[in-house]
């Protein structure tokens, strides 16, 4: 450590808190000083507040009333790379420090004291008398080495009562210690051997094996269809990474998707990884929190906020299903967890790895421009072959209303179920049915909060707003003409394809999927579980079954709506039906069957589908490419969104209309500003929404411009501003 990173007791010292504060506060070194970097209470009014020493303090006032930091908290200092990403992500989103530091402390009882419980492990001695249950015991202490286990672990683990193990203890077989309740991670071994590749898969290890071997950021691009053993390649990686003495973070969309990734991991190194997401208890996150800190977690899975980890040497960061657009942060800090990802290793000199059938045509782009590697895998593993994809032009199929599975999808489906084989159907739609009319007025009911329709559910038997959560009870009477028994459903959601597909197949199980159905994270990874095991005939599904399910007997897929993504103005309309589609179609024949994709679509000409179906995805890629770059926009231009917010529409509509004459700013650096105009979804929880647009050539620095523009204007008390640099979606 260098001197200057170290101040001795009393000196001035600069403190970043997370409370909403536009700097960092100065304080007095403790007693015993602080590094840079350490993890700090200090008092803020009558409170105390968890900060991180930043720097020398700033002064130039009366140094008289500056406070001392309380204590220095006993966990890892954040490391130089870490802070420097936090300013730059900060900076990049338009997100103050406080805020990136909220990202990087979320773990409860950081500043709280060790807290510690018994444990229990081998001790020197043998047991005086022998019994069943006392082997037992000493058969699971053995088998895990060194290993210490709680009571509850230990006696569930031998099937004993509790009073076995203490009994042991008694005679010291057993010994009992405290130890601090956020216990190291088991050690993951990477010299256990992996799977026997094949050619093209340890070619791809032994590129990413070299890379990591070099300690140097760079990402990599790693393509191949689902099944090709995307995940067998970069558990190479994280082998190698291992075996640097590094750390490795895996990032995936969906919590669903964890646990079979963890068993993965379990047999390939020997023992469970740390885990991160919204689904794993307070304890475990401030376990995962300490020991990635102290580099007692080797392995992290997790969410996207999994990258704000203290990580000591991270040295890989792999990003599972890279396109998927789960990784955008859509509220609070706005942030793509995929770009995120390559600036924390451009920090670290770690390698990124963005693993996909269908790459985002940001990371495609970065490909093309030579900024990122690529790797190709090209073949399924084994015999599996990808599946045969066609359409169903639906403008030849008849179908009574209210019907939605051609006749040639259930034909289909009729063979499946007759030869034991599993069919999936797909809508990316949940609920009964998304528009509920009034057969008497023509009255659609709406949310009364928000600009959006409300969805039928009828297992909830509830009208939900999918834009707020809003729900209320189905009317008997229509709300606008009172006239009673006249409303009616209209258009499929996966409940009512349930519905019908049960009216088709009375004999067949049927299995629906959709993340509204199951009250809990593990009560759909048991029905996934469930359905992989065989337990179901035909399974409906909305666009979580397009992530990364292994349904081995699963022989055809059939899109009900292929259409549906066409629509809309969102400029990643294309590429998100071209990514689900391919990736939906990808379930199917995933072993050694082969599989059948089938497309029902009213526009079979359409070049997207033409795309999807002729498999040629460099082409889609390159048209795609074409057309964004003609039109200016990303992955070729900048955009940034502004939406203003307030009850008052016309208040809203009068900052935005002050804030677009003033583009004195934004035209400065060559930047255009569009809109106001009302927000796709006008209206959310009460709010009024404003749009505007500001699109600026790539390479061009918008944010300084864009926080100078902003603060011209004074926002009134309720209204609220919020910036998106490189948005998403466009609701
Ligand atoms: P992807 O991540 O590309 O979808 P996976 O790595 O999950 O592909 O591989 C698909 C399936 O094939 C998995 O069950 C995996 O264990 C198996 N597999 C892939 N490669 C091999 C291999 N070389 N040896 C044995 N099994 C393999
Ligand atoms: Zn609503």
């Amino acid at each position: 450590m260098n001197a200057q990173d170290f101040f001795e007791e009393g000196a001035l010292i600069a403190v970043q808190t997370t409370q909403p504060l536009d700097r960092a506060l100065d304080y007095r070194a403790p007693e015993g000083g602080c590094a840079v970097g350490a993890f700090v209470e200090v008092p803020l009014g009558p409170r105390k507040v968890i900060g991180v020493v930043w720097g020398p303090g700033e002064g130039g006032y009366d140094l008289s009333r500056v406070r001392g930091v309380s204590r220095v908290l006993d966990v890892a200092p954040m490391g130089e790379d870490m802070r420097a990403f936090l300013m730059r992500a900060g900076d990049y989103t338009l997100t103050p420090l406080s805020s990136m530091l909220r990202l990087a402390t979320r773990a409860p009882g950081l500043g709280g004291a060790v807290s510690m419980r018994k444990v229990y492990r081998r001790g020197d001695v043998e047991p005086d008398r022998m019994t069943d249950a006392r082997r037992r015991v000493l058969e699971v202490l053995n088998d895990y080495g060194g290993l210490s286990f709680t009571l509850s672990e230990l006696s569930e683990m031998a099937g004993v009562t509790t009073s076995v193990v203490k009994g042991l203890v008694k005679t010291g077989a057993v010994s009992e210690e405290d130890a601090p309740r956020d216990m190291p991670y088991p050690r993951l071994d990477p010299m256990r051997a992996g799977k026997d590749l094949t050619d093209d898969q340890a070619a791809a290890a032994k590129t990413l094996r070299d890379a990591i071997a070099a300690r140097a950021f760079g990402a990599t691009m790693l393509k191949g269809v689902t099944g090709s053993g995307k995940t067998e390649v970069y558990l190479e990686a994280v082998a190698e990474c291992l075996a640097q003495g590094r750390q490795a973070l895996v990032l995936l969309p969906e919590i669903a998707l964890t646990t079979e990734f963890l068993t993965r991991i379990e047999a390939r190194f020997g023992a469970r990884p740390a885990e991160w997401h919204s689904g794993v208890t307070m304890t475990e996150r401030r376990r995962c929190w300490k020991m990635v800190g102290q580099g007692a977690a080797q392995v992290v899975v997790g969410a996207r906020s999994a990258l704000y980890l203290p990580f000591q040497d991270l040295g890989l960061i792999v990003v599972d299903e890279e396109h998927d657009s789960s990784y955008k942060q859509e509220d609070g800090a706005l942030y793509n967890a995929r770009d995120m990802a390559v600036l924390r290793a451009s920090y670290c000199g770690a390698r990124v790895v963005l693993a996909s059938a269908t790459p985002s045509l940001e990371t495609w782009a970065n490909v093309e421009a030579g900024k990122y590697d690529r790797l190709d895998l090209t073949s399924r593993f084994g015999d599996a072959v990808l599946p045969e994809m066609s359409a169903i032009d639906m403008r030849d199929e008849e179908l009574p209303s209210s019907r939605w599975i051609s006749p040639t999808l259930q034909g289909e489906v009729t063979k499946r179920v007759a030869a034991g084989e599993q069919s999936l159907i797909f809508l990316n739609r949940r609920g009964y049915a998304p528009v509920t009319i009034c057969r008497a007025c023509g009255h659609q009911i709406g949310c009364d909060h928000c600009d959006a329709r409300m969805v039928e559910h009828r297992f909830q038997k509830r009208l939900v707003c999918h834009q707020c959560g809003e729900t209320k009870p189905i009317p008997e009477a229509c709300p606008s003409c009172q006239v009673e028994g006249k409303l009616a459903p209209v258009g499929p959601g996966v409940e009512r394809i349930a519905e019908e597909v049960s009216d088709l197949f009375p004999d067949a199980r049927v299995a629906v999927l959709s993340s509204d159905l199951y009250g809990s994270a593990r009560a759909l990874k048991e029905m996934i579980e469930t359905i992989a095991a065989g337990g179901a005939d035909i399974i409906i599904g909305t666009q979580i079954v397009a992530k990364g399910h292994n349904f081995p007997n699963l022989t055809l897929v059939g899109v009900i709506d292929a259409d549906l993504g066409l629509q809309g103005s969102d400029l990643r309309a294309a590429e998100r039906t071209f990514q689900l589609m391919r990736q939906v179609a990808g379930r199917a024949g995933r072993s050694v069957k082969p599989g059948l994709a089938l497309l029902q679509t009213f526009q079979p000409e359409h070049p997207v589908i033409r795309a999807i179906l002729s498999g040629d995805d460099e082409g889609f890629w390159r048209a795609e490419a074409e057309q964004r770059k003609a039109a200016g926009v990303p992955p070729f231009g900048r955009l940034a969104g502004v939406v203003l917010s307030g009850p008052d529409a016309p208040t809203v509509f009068d900052v935005a209309g002050q804030l677009a004459r003033r583009d004195g700013p934004l035209r400065a650096v060559g930047a255009q500003v569009f809109g106001p105009a009302p927000a796709p979804i006008a209206r959310v929880r009460g709010r009024h929404r404003v749009r505007l647009l500001i699109k600026a050539a790539k390479g061009v620095p918008i944010q300084n411009a864009l926080r100078d523009w902003a603060a011209q204007v004074k926002l009134p008390n309720n209204v609220r501003l919020q910036i998106d640099i490189d948005p998403q979606s466009f609701y």
